[in-house]
């Protein structure tokens, strides 16, 4: 048994623990980053796709860069939608060179990280706390101190609560994605653009994509969000099974090869009910709900709520102490409106709304906003110009409809 000791010990080495590790390092602390895995290949679950923005803010490297997107279309039951972009509007990132580049820039900065270690439990004392972790492989046990944690476990939150009865109530989301490797000509055809799937024919309860990766690569994917649907609630339907139905019914594709086939679970709370702190560990990340609950986009949200997270972390590292309930009050005031009404629009969307309002919601989206306007809503949650546009429209169909014209 060692015991090595830190300011700070980050445990799990996705998008947040990854982004916190190398923010604390680069602020003069000594830092470890702590995961379970043997290498950021494995469990590679993310389709990791996102507007350019995050690239600038999180200061990214072009080769975490699997490919750009310019175009974004939605494929519903019956039609196909589609928004061009003259430029690239956002990219799709190797989810494992991303976890990568920021151990390694943890490192660059003089952390350090070590792999293939779980935690398992934590014990707090008068100065810290003491952290036992397990090497995966064989099995032997260390422990190491520091003076605050940090738990980016994600949706497993194995740090901030000792036991399951602690955890708040919680929703569930899951998605299962194959990455193919296809032929030339059916790279082309989805090479620059984010073709997302809604209605019942190819999503069950949430949206189903195909997203572009490096040359002759595709990510196809379909996810579900875990709520009650009144039109799908008796379906044989699985996001396997559909994953399979958009490569074979959608694409035509009958060769194919199989590099890999992932998937992941969120869990988050209905209004960001999470714990932030507590006994000298800092929860950041999915183990804060930070991730969007229409889209299931959370990497960047997760880097945000790190860079955030850790501005308080550094002034107890250097005070002694910090005021933890601000960093949550901080948070909730810049997401909790925008998740609810994400959240609202994912119920009505996944559980409520028939096919055929699915369809007419769409196509009502796509006369009024321009690509731009729909990344707003969608990426940024920034609905200002998009209500403002659909209200215009909506004003229009009824003057069309008074006149009896067609729309
Ligand atoms: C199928 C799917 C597709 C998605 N697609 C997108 C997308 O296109 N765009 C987007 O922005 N977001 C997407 N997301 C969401 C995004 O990937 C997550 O929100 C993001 O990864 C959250 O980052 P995190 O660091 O908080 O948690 P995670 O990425 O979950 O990282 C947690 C880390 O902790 C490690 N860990 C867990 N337990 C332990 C332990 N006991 N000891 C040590 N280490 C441990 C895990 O191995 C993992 O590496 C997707 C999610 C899923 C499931």
């Amino acid at each position: 048994m060692t015991q090595e000791s830190y300011d700070a010990i980050v445990i799990g080495g996705g998008p947040a623990g990854g982004q916190a590790a190398r923010d604390l390092a680069k602020k003069g602390h000594k830092v470890l980053l702590v995961e379970r895995l043997k290498d950021f290949s494995q469990n590679n679950f993310s389709s990791a796709g996102m507007t350019l923005d995050p690239l600038r803010e999180f200061d990214l490297p072009d080769h975490v860069i699997g490919a750009y997107w310019n175009d974004l279309v939605i494929q519903c039951t019956k039609e196909c939608y589609d928004w061009k972009g003259e430029k690239a509007k956002g990219v799709v990132l190797d989810f494992a060179k991303l976890r990568q580049f920021l151990a390694d820039d943890c490192v660059a900065h003089g952390g350090e990280v070590l792999l293939g270690h779980r935690y398992e439990s934590k014990e707090v004392t008068e100065d810290g706390v003491i952290l036992q972790l397990q090497n995966v492989k064989t099995l032997d046990k260390i422990k190491v101190k520091a003076k605050l944690a940090i738990d980016a476990t994600g949706p497993s939150r194995k740090v901030i609560y000792d036991s399951k009865d602690e955890e708040p109530e919680m929703v569930l989301g899951s998605g299962t994605e194959y990455l193919i490797e296809v032929e030339q000509e059916v790279y082309d055809r989805y090479k620059d653009k984010l073709v997302f799937f809604l209605g019942h024919k190819w999503a069950l309860k949430g949206y189903s994509w195909i997203f572009p990766m490096e040359n002759k690569i595709l990510k196809v994917g379909s996810g579900k969000a875990h709520i009650k649907s009144k039109d799908q609630e008796n379906t044989n339907q699985t996001t396997k099974k559909l994953t399979e139905k958009i490569i074979k019914e959608y694409m035509e594709v009958e060769e194919y090869k199989l590099i890999d086939i992932h998937g992941g679970v969120l869990r988050y709370t209905l209004g960001i009910k999470d714990t932030f702190y507590q006994n000298k560990v800092v929860a950041i990340g999915d183990a804060i709900s930070a991730v969007n609950p229409s889209g299931g986009e959370g990497i960047r949200f997760a880097m945000q709520n790190a860079e955030l997270a850790c501005e308080y972390v550094d002034k107890y590292l250097k005070n002694g102490s910090a005021n933890f309930k601000q960093y949550r009050r901080r948070w909730k005031r810049r997401k909790l409106l925008k998740w609810r009404l994400s959240q609202a629009s994912a119920i009505r969307m996944y559980g409520r709304y028939s096919d055929e309002q699915i369809e007419r919601r769409i196509q009502f989206i796509n006369k009024s906003l321009n690509i731009d306007e729909l990344i707003q809503s969608l990426f940024h949650q920034k609905y200002k110009k998009a209500a403002v546009r659909i209200l215009r429209m909506y004003m229009l169909k009824l003057r069309f409809r008074f006149q009896g014209k067609d729309f």
